[in-house]
């Protein structure tokens, strides 16, 4: 009796102490924090796919790995929009600004290189929405440009030709720099990023070099405005031809229409 009555006891315990648990356990569920157990969910998943995933953070100007990324994608949008494709693809570097002490990006002809400089990119850029250039998205854009100027001088090898810093030298530069505008405000458009190239193209507006103010609109706003309209009239084939034969008159740059007529005459739209 007294066996049998310590063995129902120690039942009773047991049960007693499984249902402490199980209570536990159930109260520890319920009670559970729902974002806590989230965030630990997520942090086990694995890192979404590279193709159209960009990280924000300002140090991918300094991080090789993802100025190569950055560059590769770059390259194929420029290709597309260009309808060419790289006979060579440049390399990107960052670099100092006692290497390259005013632009913000430039491509190196004879190393192939794109040079990039986020402090340069940091004096131009005002307050506002701008502060958005010295993100990931202002550096994907300015790889674009850089990286169409290196397709464009692949294709029409400039040599200014004798140009001095006339009328002729000033409407070239700004058929070079107002296409590697057009075609980044196109793969900024197919990236959602159009408030970004917004802002890139208000910053060359107002450059923070007073004596190279004219310059630049020149060259990036009303070069753009220019190769905009030659593509919107005459397709890939006018914009082609323009770069391999820029105009020399200030009157045929300020004239798009009057140029499409001009290169129809001479029969570069073929
Ligand atoms: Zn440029």
């Amino acid at each position: 009796m007294r066996i049998l009555h310590s063995n129902r006891s120690r039942l009773s315990r047991l049960m007693l102490l499984f249902v402490l648990v199980l209570g536990l356990f159930l109260a520890g569920w319920l009670g559970a924090d729902p974002v806590a157990s989230d965030a630990s969910r997520t942090a086990e998943r694995p890192p979404p796919p590279l193709d159209g995933w960009y990280p924000q953070s300002d140090d991918r100007w300094q991080d090789q790995f993802w100025l190569d990324v950055h560059l590769a994608k770059a390259c194929e949008a420029v290709e597309w929009v260009c309808k060419t494709k790289f006979a060579s693809r440049p390399v990107v570097r960052a670099v100092s600004q006692r290497e390259m002490p005013f632009y913000i990006g430039q491509f190196v002809v004879r190393f192939d290189q794109i040079h990039i400089c986020r402090a340069n990119m940091a004096r131009q850029v005002a307050e506002g929405d701008s502060r958005t250039l010295l993100t990931s998205e202002g550096l994907r854009l300015l790889l674009v440009h850089e990286a169409a100027h290196a397709l464009d001088q692949e294709r029409f090898p400039l040599e200014y030709n004798g140009r001095k810093r006339d009328d002729a030298r000033v409407v070239c530069d700004a058929v070079r720099e107002g296409h590697a505008q057009h075609v980044t405000r196109r793969v900024a458009a197919m990236w959602g990023l159009g408030h970004a190239f917004r802002a890139f193209r208000r910053m060359l507006e107002c450059p923070r070099y007073p004596d190279t103010t004219s310059w630049h609109y020149r060259a990036y706003i009303q070069g753009q405005d220019f190769m905009d309209e030659v593509y919107f009239w005459g397709g890939r084939p006018a914009v082609d031809a323009t770069l391999q034969r820029p105009p020399e008159a200030i009157e045929d740059f300020a004239s798009p229409q009057r140029w499409l007529v001009h290169m129809e005459e001479r029969d570069d739209l073929r």
